[in-house]
């Protein structure tokens, strides 16, 4: 079969033939349809130093997609042949501490698929049978296919009621757009978006933003303030992995308010904590991946009623052996999610 692959410890990937992978009896094989690129494969492929510490080539890259139930091992007892499925990309173990406790978002042994398992950047994966999920049948596959990135953005807008709440977004890559359909949806009375890139801002207006702020060109602080009669804002959602942002979400939010955070930072970060969180007595949230599966149940129904229609998101779509040209335009941040098709 064809894929994408990490082969070697140097900047860039190859669209080579691999073997068709084997299954276990608690796996399947699923014939990819549509895969996403998430800003992980960006990294893998230019080999920074998050891709050195963590990836061990060859492996095929990729975790998003969406496709159908191809061959099932013969433990396999939930899905059958044709099921169109996603999948959670975290390969959790099930009985570790945070497992039993509900918390496998944080498993201990979790492996990630197209990091520690061959990916989704391939015409055929194999995965356990435990981390599918079927999709619904109302969602077309280019919104199927970035479930799982959504999720992120489900999670980290509902840490906390959010409705008739003012909410501050930082970072409007595809996450945060996401999150701003979804904090519109649940009835958020002002959204904010701040992102030095004007074309996702441009976006992020068609998702229901309220504001749009370039924080190259205007002062958040002052328009966050000047919006809210000088309260802050109720919620601030970090998506940026900007400690400047950060600052400026920590300085806006209302006492008494919260902040969530799923933005990943280089270095170590910056803030004053007894000023901007103790004597605000605000609730930090750190928000990594998704719940399983209570997560999928929410992004499944925002995308299937369509409260919540990404398609101003899903910006450019290409056949997966050029896939380069979506890693270019997301390096440059011209685009919003980039779809391959396989
Ligand atoms: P992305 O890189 O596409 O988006 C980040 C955005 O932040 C970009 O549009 C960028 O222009 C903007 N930005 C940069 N500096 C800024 C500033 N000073 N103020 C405001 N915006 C600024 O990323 P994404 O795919 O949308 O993901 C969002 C973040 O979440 C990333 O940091 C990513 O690493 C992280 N992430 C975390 C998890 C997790 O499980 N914790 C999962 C997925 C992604
Ligand atoms: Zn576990």
């Amino acid at each position: 079969m064809k894929a994408v692959v990490k082969t070697k410890r140097t900047k860039g990937m190859e669209f080579v033939e691999v073997p068709t992978p084997k299954m276990g009896p608690g796996d399947v094989i699923i014939k990819v349809r549509i895969a996403s690129i998430c800003g992980t494969d960006v990294h893998i492929y230019d080999w920074t130093r998050w891709a050195q510490h963590r990836f061990t080539p060859p492996r095929i890259i990729g975790h998003e997609f969406v496709g159908n139930v191809l061959k099932m091992g013969e433990e396999v007892t939930r899905v059958k042949v044709g099921d169109r499925v996603s999948a959670e990309s975290h390969l959790t173990c099930g009985y570790c501490y945070q497992c039993a406790n509900g918390y496998s978002e944080v498993c201990r042994n979790f492996k990630l698929l197209g990091v520690d398992h061959d990916g989704t950047f391939a015409e055929f994966l194999v995965l356990p049978e435990h981390v599918l999920w079927k999709n619904d049948e109302k969602i077309p596959d280019e919104w199927a296919t970035i479930q799982e990135p959504f999720g992120n953005a489900v999670d980290t807008v509902l840490a906390e009621d959010i409705s008739a709440k003012t909410v501050l977004i930082l970072g409007a890559g595809p996450i945060g757009l996401f999150a701003a359909g979804i904090a519109r949806a649940c009835g958020a009375s002002l959204i904010i978006i701040s992102d030095p890139n004007n074309y996702r801002l441009a976006i992020g207006k068609k998702m229901g933003a309220h504001i749009v702020i370039n924080p190259r060109k205007q002062d958040v602080t002052q328009i966050a303030l000047e919006a809210t009669k000088n309260n802050g804002v109720d919620v601030v959602l970090e998506f940026s992995g900007n400690n400047q942002a950060l600052n400026q979400g920590l300085k806006v939010i209302t006492p008494g308010g919260r902040i969530s955070i799923l933005g990943i930072y280089e270095r170590r970060v910056n803030i004053d904590l007894n000023k901007e969180v103790i004597f605000k007595k605000i609730r930090i949230y750190g928000i990594t991946g998704r719940k399983v599966f209570s997560t999928w149940y929410k992004t499944s129904r925002f995308l299937s009623s369509e409260l919540v229609d990404p398609s101003p998101i899903i910006t450019h779509q290409f056949s997966l052996k050029d896939y380069e040209k979506g890693m270019k335009l997301m390096k440059d941040g011209k685009c919003g999610k980039v779809i391959l098709t396989v």
